[in-house]
């Protein structure tokens, strides 16, 4: 056996070693461990260098599952530069004005009409230009700064619909909430504070949490979305379908509309079972009060089969990608003037 091979091997039987159950007074006690292997001298030479790698590979290991054992390489320091790089200049992002939101239609599928727009927040990097959330969320969450985002995309849609309110455009507005920003106690009233401030129609506004989120949730956060909904405000569930769903508690949030996962969408017009499933789903919600969403609708064929299994509203590529706040505005003034003009004719 190699060294890797070998310290592999060791780590494998300390593991079993270690999860073995045991007997505490009249308790079982199981026992779970991650371990990361680091070896001198291909990644260091001295224990702070070693112990480093170790618990880079550790890390690693845990992100992997339960119970795993990962050797260090160095893609695994790579990661975490590029991360630190990435976290240095997203604590800049927000002062010099990088952040900006982009702008998708949800429409209704039995009169067409735009039932709001969902926010999506891009990352105007001055040297790499317009960088997606997928690429920064995740390490904004992992930090503070998703409250420091999180704020800025409120404020950005409250000044949003006070513009909308001025000009005589009645749309609603969707932004996407993380778990990090609910949990602070001060979220719901920063969140009325910063409306009140800028006098944005706070009835307007939709807040989105996903799946696994709305699960989570403490009773204070239920009872704070709960006078949001009487206020007018909308909640929403996303991606709906892409983790553990508990019905009874679902059952006694205060939600108006369900998001399908876009994985329950994608297929849904060559796939008979997928089909059952989406009917399935959107009756459950229909079940409970709420309207039913697809996003990711990129076909007129997909559109066609969620139309005929009832769903409500649908978003995605094939009507129109996300955009800036002016090309949403044109866009709806320019549909409603052709569904004016179908109507008519
Ligand atoms: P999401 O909330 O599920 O947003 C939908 C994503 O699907 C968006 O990607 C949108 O551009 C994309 N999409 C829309 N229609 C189609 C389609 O027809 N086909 C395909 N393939 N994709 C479509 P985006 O903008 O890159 O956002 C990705 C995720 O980032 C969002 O997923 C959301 O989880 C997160 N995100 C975006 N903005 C915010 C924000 O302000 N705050 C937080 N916490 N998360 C955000
Ligand atoms: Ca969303
Ligand atoms: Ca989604």
């Amino acid at each position: 056996l190699s060294a890797d091979q070998e310290a592999e091997r060791i780590a494998h039987l300390l593991l079993e070693a270690l999860c073995e159950s045991f007997q505490m007074g009249d308790q079982t006690i199981e026992m779970g461990a991650s371990i990361g292997i680091a070896i001198s001298p291909d990644h260091g030479t001295d224990l702070t260098a070693l112990m480093k790698a170790a618990d880079l590979a550790m890390y690693k290991a845990k992100a992997n599952g339960r119970s795993q054992v990962c050797l260090y390489d160095t893609s695994l320091t790579a990661a975490v530069e590029e991360k630190a790089r990435i976290e240095r200049a997203l604590r800049q992002s927000v002062e010099r004005g990088e952040l900006a939101l982009a702008i998708q239609p949800l429409i209704c599928t039995r009169n067409d009409a735009v039932v709001a727009g969902e926010a999506l927040v891009r990352w105007n990097h001055p040297v790499e230009g317009s960088i997606l959330p997928d690429s920064f969320i995740s390490i904004a969450e992992e930090s503070c700064l998703i409250i420091q985002i999180g704020n800025w995309v409120i404020e950005a849609a409250a000044r949003t619909l006070a513009r909308w309110q001025a000009a005589g455009l009645p749309q609603r507005l969707t932004i996407n909430i993380s778990p990090r920003q609910v949990e602070r106690p001060d979220f719901f009233s920063h969140l009325r504070d910063t409306f009140a401030s800028l006098d944005a129609p706070l009835f307007m506004l939709e807040l989105e949490f996903t799946e696994t989120l709305a699960m989570r949730c403490s009773d204070a956060v239920m009872v704070g979305l709960g006078a949001l909904r009487a206020q007018g405000v909308s909640i929403v569930i996303d991606d709906f379908g892409a983790g553990y769903s508990n019905l009874a508690r679902l059952k006694d949030m205060p939600i108006t509309r369900v998001k399908l996962d876009s994985s329950l969408v994608a297929d849904i017009d060559s796939c008979e079972s997928g089909r059952t499933i989406v009917s399935a789903v959107i009756h459950l919600i229909h079940g409970l009060g709420a309207e039913v969403v697809a996003e990711g609708v990129e076909r007129r064929e997909q559109f066609e089969v969620l139309r005929a299994l009832g769903c409500d509203v649908v978003q995605g590529f094939m009507f129109a990608e996300p955009m800036s706040e002016a090309e949403f505005s044109s866009w709806v003034a320019e549909r409603s003037n052709d569904l004016y003009v179908v109507q008519s004719a």
